[in-house]
């Protein structure tokens, strides 16, 4: 079966490689002219290179023939997403806006904490979904991104950090194992004062990672690679506002944690705040949930709850979700999100007096609640507050057009 083409044409005519697996690296030499074995080896080489090194300029690929290194420069490019705007944030978060080469813009947020750092990455542009507090929610769906879209910027988030290895293959190759090994140890992240910032990632930017399934998966799948990027799928958590039928598939082809977008423990509630509840409601979600094979303790499944003042955040919200917890026998985590307003959100977020009661009621019960610590407010960059200027750039454009009709009109 030939396997999908990632490749996004360029008025150049080369082919930029970002993203691409080692399958279709392979691929794509082959159709450039080289033979099967050379093609093969190729890819191996060059894969190591873009993931591995996170070198962009085919003539420092020093263990390619001179001839070779011209040729595919002729013919490829190693690209990354475009930096639009990048902001630090005073508690030392940092948001990139990025741009597609067909000029989509989207956004990644990398969040430093004592002991790891969390990057946040994006899956679409826009989101098809529309829960009510969140800011993404409220932009049309543009498009999905491409599998070298998602990869870009973890990509580019290793340059921004200047986190790819440096020095000798021979050297990087030891290195390489060690921090490997490093990764097999929930308990001691290799992060070092010249060593790794970038030691997480979530599926937690724009976007339903689910209903853009087999690029997500791809991309991940580079991300999680051994001989590139090599980030342990323990280190790496996909959330999902509930896209059921999609569930089993994640725990299959991907094997991420799993982050499930609960919000509220009633119908009337999950169904106003996160509308996809009318699709496929609780218990079903949790019956997916209990199904999720890698759903065991030392996997456990986490719940995100963001605090609405007034609207989930009672004492019988509280009991419920616990009752629920229990009822499909869940290993599971709460996380409590603080609300993060955004201009024109309908919410308020809750008390910090309401926000810990609920959290020992849960926490009483024998399940982890805590509560997350609001992250670059300030930049807009924390949980839900993403919304990126291609829909901003669209909605003035949409103003202009209402004024000209006004104006035609009068
Ligand atoms: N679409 C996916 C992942 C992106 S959102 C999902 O919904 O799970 C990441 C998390 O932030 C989700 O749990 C989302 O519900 C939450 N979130 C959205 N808007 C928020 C806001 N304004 N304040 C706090 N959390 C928010
Ligand atoms: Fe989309 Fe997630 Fe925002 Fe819901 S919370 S609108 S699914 S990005």
């Amino acid at each position: 079966m030939p396997v999908p083409r990632a490749v996004t044409p360029r008025d150049d005519g080369r082919i930029d490689l970002l993203g691409l697996s080692r399958p279709q690296i392979r691929d794509t030499l082959a159709e450039a002219g080289l033979d099967e074995k050379q093609s093969k080896l190729r890819a191996k080489q060059l894969f190591h290179w873009l993931y591995h090194r996170g070198e962009t300029d085919f003539t420092a690929m020093t263990d390619l023939a001179k001839p070779m290194r011209e040729w595919m420069a002729a013919r490829f490019i190693v690209g990354r997403p475009q930096v639009v705007e990048a902001q630090v944030s005073n508690d030392g978060t940092r948001k990139w806006l990025l741009r597609s080469d067909d000029g989509q813009d989207y956004e990644m947020v990398f969040i430093p904490d004592a002991d790891r750092g969390t990057l946040c990455v994006s899956s679409q542009v826009g989101c098809t979904l529309n829960c009510r507090f969140c800011h993404t929610g409220t932009m049309r769906l543009v498009r999905n991104l491409t599998p070298g879209e998602i990869v870009g910027q973890v990509m580019l988030a290793r340059d921004a950090l200047g986190e790819w290895p440096r020095g000798t293959m021979a050297a990087d190759a030891s290195a390489g194992a060690a921090a490997n090994d490093a990764d097999e140890d929930e308990d001691s992240p290799h992060y070092t004062a010249d060593g790794r910032l970038l030691t997480n990632i979530v599926m937690m930017g724009m976007g339903e990672p689910l209903y853009n399934f087999e690029n997500v998966r791809d991309a991940l799948k580079v991300v999680m690679d051994g001989d590139g990027l090599a980030l342990s799928k323990r280190r790496i958590t996909l959330s999902t506002s509930g896209v059921v039928p999609m569930m089993a598939r994640a725990a299959e082809e991907i094997g991420v944690n799993l982050a499930v977008s609960l919000h509220a423990v009633t119908k009337e509630v999950r169904d106003e705040i996160v509308p996809i509840n009318r699709k496929y409601g609780i218990e079903e979600l949790l019956q997916a949930c209990a199904d999720y094979p890698k759903a065991n303790n030392a996997r456990r499944i986490t719940f995100e709850y963001v605090m609405l003042k007034d609207k989930n955040d009672s004492d019988d919200d509280a009991r419920e979700l616990v009752r629920l917890i229990r009822k499909y026998k869940l290993p599971a985590k709460v996380n409590l999100i603080p609300f993060n307003p955004w201009p024109g959100a309908n919410y308020e977020c809750s008390t910090p007096e309401r926000i810990r009661a609920f959290s020992n009621l849960v926490f009483e019960a024998g399940i982890s609640a805590p509560v997350r610590t609001p992250r670059g407010r300030d930049i807009m960059a924390a949980c839900g507050q993403l919304k990126s200027a291609s829909e901003k750039k669209s909605r003035a454009e949409l103003d202009r057009l209402a004024e000209e009709k006004q104006l035609a009109l009068g």
